[in-house]
């Protein structure tokens, strides 16, 4: 586990989360449900209230969201090495991921996305690096969602001690 800096997030827990037309809704009908947003600007992470019920899973969701933090923060070298490590799995064609939010980017992923650098490409990786953390560094050790092989899985453990383990993460 990397030790973290960084100045105070808030979290907060809220009912039946939706987004809603890029809107977070809270008991309302309207919208796609999710588990949880961050507003990174305003430092503040919201959960779905259900959460609270199921530590594994609150632990993974939490992680993923704290590391949206992070990928910000993280400075152009070390995304860019993480861009490198995608774009060799994409050609060594391994499927899966480490989470849905991940998982579904992948697989809408075009090759002119990824040539072009753009925002789906863009968010797939930010997703990405969540759900890996979140794999990592949750006290979620098993989910159906982590669907990425073994020898895929080694590499990005690797990745996370060299490239971010060696010093405090800033959130
Ligand atoms: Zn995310």
């Amino acid at each position: 586990m990397p030790s973290i800096t960084g100045t105070t997030i808030r979290i907060e827990f809220r009912p039946e989360l939706t987004s809603w037309r890029g809107k977070l809704l809270s008991g309302d009908p309207r919208g796609e449900q999710i588990h949880a947003t961050s507003f990174l600007r305003k430092r503040l992470i919201v959960l779905d209230s259900e959460l609270a019920q199921d530590w594994p899973e609150l632990s993974r969701i939490l992680v993923h969201e704290l590391f949206h933090f992070a990928w910000v923060r993280l400075g152009n070298p070390i995304r860019l090495s993480y861009e490198d490590l995608l774009r060799g799995e994409l050609k060594s064609r391994a499927r899966g991921e480490l989470g849905w939010s991940a998982e579904w980017r992948k697989k809408a992923l075009r090759p002119t996305d990824v040539a072009e650098r753009n925002r789906k490409w863009r968010e797939y990786m930010a997703e990405s690096f969540c759900d890996t953390a979140a794999f990592l560094y949750s006290e979620c050790p098993h989910h159906d969602e982590y669907t990425l092989k073994s020898r895929w899985r080694q590499q990005r453990m690797r990745w996370f001690a060299l490239l971010l383990e060696k010093r405090p993460i800033q959130l």
